[in-house]
Parts: C-alpha cells; structure tokens; sequence
C-alpha cells in the first residue's frame, strides 16, 4: 500500500470463518484508509497487479487465496461499472468487512445510510469475526 499512498489508518487484523465456501481455513481481514493521487480505475489495476505478485492464482469462486484487495470506498464518490463498483456492494452484508472498517471510521455511512457503528451495534456479526493482531 504504501507503494502508491499514504497508510493514514489501519484496522486491527480479524480472523473470520470461510464465507461461500466453508471448505477452507479461516481468512485474515484488514481494513486501510490510504491517501493516493490515483483515480479509481488506476488504483483498481495497481491493486490487482500487487495481488499477482503476492502470488494470488484464481482458483474456484470464494475459495483460498493469497491476497484479495479490495476498493471499499473512494473519496465517497459512488461508481457503477462493469469492473468496478464503489462502495464495494457486498460490504453491509460481510462481518470482517464492517468490524474493521468500523475501526477506522465508525461514522462512515453504508450504502443503506446507516453508519458502520449502528449495524454493529446490533451484535449480529460479532461471532463472525476475531481480533488477532492490534498492530501489523
Ligand atoms: P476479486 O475476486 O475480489 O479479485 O474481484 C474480482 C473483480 O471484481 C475485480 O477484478 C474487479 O473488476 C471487480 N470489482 C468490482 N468492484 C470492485 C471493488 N470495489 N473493489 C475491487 N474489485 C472490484
């Protein structure tokens, strides 16, 4: 990350059971706010390009892998393309999206409008997802 911004905030790191698939081991989630003066698409393909040479083969939909970087939000510009759509759709619905994000900004408004705070508060997702690394 810190090859194309500035690292401002960083969540701690959760463990999380396998979404999807569950025939695999439990994923590590991490949440970054990073400053760049890249655009979207630009950042979108660096992103992936890291993925590469982290060594992430594309295996079976939601199965293991190395790395996946992920675009939750982008100066709170929404986005809808055929390769890319921010805020990332799936976010409300994932645990080890939302505790990490809520980490870093527990103010910041979902799709639906409420903040990440208040759909955590519910505490339907706190089985999901464990802290496991403060600082990383
Ligand atoms: P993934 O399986 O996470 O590597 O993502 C597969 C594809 O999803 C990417 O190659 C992107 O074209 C697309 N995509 C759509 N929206 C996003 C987003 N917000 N962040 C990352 N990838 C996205």
């Amino acid at each position: 990350m810190r090859k194309i911004g500035e690292v401002r905030t960083q969540s701690p790191v959760y463990e999380t059971e396998p979404w999807g698939d569950a025939d695999q081991a439990a994923f590590l989630n991490a949440v970054v706010v990073l400053e760049s003066s890249l655009r979207p698409f630009r950042l979108l393909r660096k992103l992936k390009r890291f993925e590469l040479e982290l060594g992430r083969l594309r295996t079976r939909r939601w199965g293991p892998r190395v790395i996946d970087l992920d675009i939750l939000d982008w100066q709170g510009e929404p986005l809808s393309t055929s390769v890319l759509t921010i805020p990332h759709p799936l976010m409300e619905e994932r645990g080890f999206v939302l505790r990490p994000l809520c980490d870093v900004d527990k103010e910041f408004k979902l799709p639906s409008g409420k903040t990440v705070f208040d759909i955590l508060r519910t505490g339907s997702f706190d089985k999901q997802v464990q802290r496991v690394i403060e600082n990383w």
